[in-house]
């Protein structure tokens, strides 16, 4: 009886710039699998020669990703052994692949990160923000005044946010950063790990006049992180913080883990909660 061999795919970091960021385990898993799913198989193809590897490419994008999804499935369920790359850097993140991977984890197959380059934590590692929290949110929208509604959102976090940008609207971001956050501190990784790697920090005006002086400073590809907004900015008007640890302590819920839910939803210092919690609770004891 012959056995059947488990499908896998590997979900495989390629390289942001310079390929000798290509992983010898990320070389190796390429070259042996039966197939390789990438977003561009002529970018690919360029990765693959300049490896001295050759493997079937199958073309999976934004625009086919549901559609490939079956047969990709059928291959893994007789035992196939598939890859999956992207552009550049870890597919799924601001890449095709999500629809693929939810797909084959549901229907019981096994997916294997071989994980590597990622421009999102290549420049949270040399930006100097606070790294312990971060939100990731990927190519904010196209329109400026969605870019600005997103950005005013997110303005009261106590986090380091992070955005990835293209170098025809960096110039739009920062501009709608200065009119929404206006002195909030930003960080600008731009052409990370290639020869004109870049990090600028300052104002997002700062930032704006730097590219002003060297319109070099606006080509090549971003990220943009932001400082987290300071303590004084989430607590002096806490009364959405109020009505958050009220309605907890309302429900029984101790003070220490109403400062604390208080802080994850909303941010700030969790001190600062703690002691708001305190005091709602001893203004509601009764006398
Ligand atoms: N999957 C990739 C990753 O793991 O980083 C990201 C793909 S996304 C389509 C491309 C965006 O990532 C670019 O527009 C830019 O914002 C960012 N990016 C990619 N490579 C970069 C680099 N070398 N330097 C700075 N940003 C980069």
């Amino acid at each position: 009886m012959s056995e059947t061999k488990e499908g896998v795919l590997y979900v495989v970091a390629t390289p942001i710039g310079n390929l000798e960021d290509m992983s010898a385990r990320a070389a190796r898993t390429l070259a042996q699998v039966d197939a390789i799913a990438a977003e561009d198989t002529r970018h690919t193809l360029r990765l693959l020669q300049h490896l001295g590897i050759e493997r079937p490419l199958i073309s999976l994008h934004e625009h086919n990703e549901a559609a490939r999804v079956a047969r990709l499935r059928e291959r893994l369920e007789a035992g196939g052994q598939l890859a999956l790359v992207s552009d550049a850097g870890t597919p799924l993140i601001s890449d095709p692949g999500f629809v693929l991977v939810r797909e084959l984890r549901r229907a019981g197959c096994r997916v294997v990160p071989v994980p590597g380059p990622s421009a999102l934590i290549a420049a949270l590692s040399v930006a100097g923000l606070p790294t312990d929290r971060f939100t990731f949110e990927g190519f904010l929208p196209a329109k400026s005044a969605s870019r600005r509604r997103q950005l005013e959102m997110g303005a009261m976090r106590a986090e380091t946010r992070v955005f990835y940008e293209s170098p025809h609207r960096i110039r739009d971001l920062l501009g709608d950063i200065e009119q929404t956050l206006g002195e909030r501190q930003v960080v600008l990784a731009r052409e990370l790990t290639k020869t004109f790697e870049t990090l600028l920090d300052g104002t997002a005006a700062e930032l704006l006049q730097r590219m002003e002086a060297d319109p070099d400073q606006a080509r090549g590809e971003f990220v943009v992180m932001l400082a987290g907004a300071p303590p004084a900015d989430t607590t002096t008007d806490d009364s959405e913080g109020e009505a958050l640890i009220q309605a907890l302590l309302d429900e029984g819920v101790a003070v220490k883990s109403a400062a604390a839910v208080a802080t994850r939803m909303l941010g700030g210092r969790r001190k600062q909660w703690y002691q708001l919690a305190l005091r709602l609770k001893a203004d509601g004891e009764p006398d």
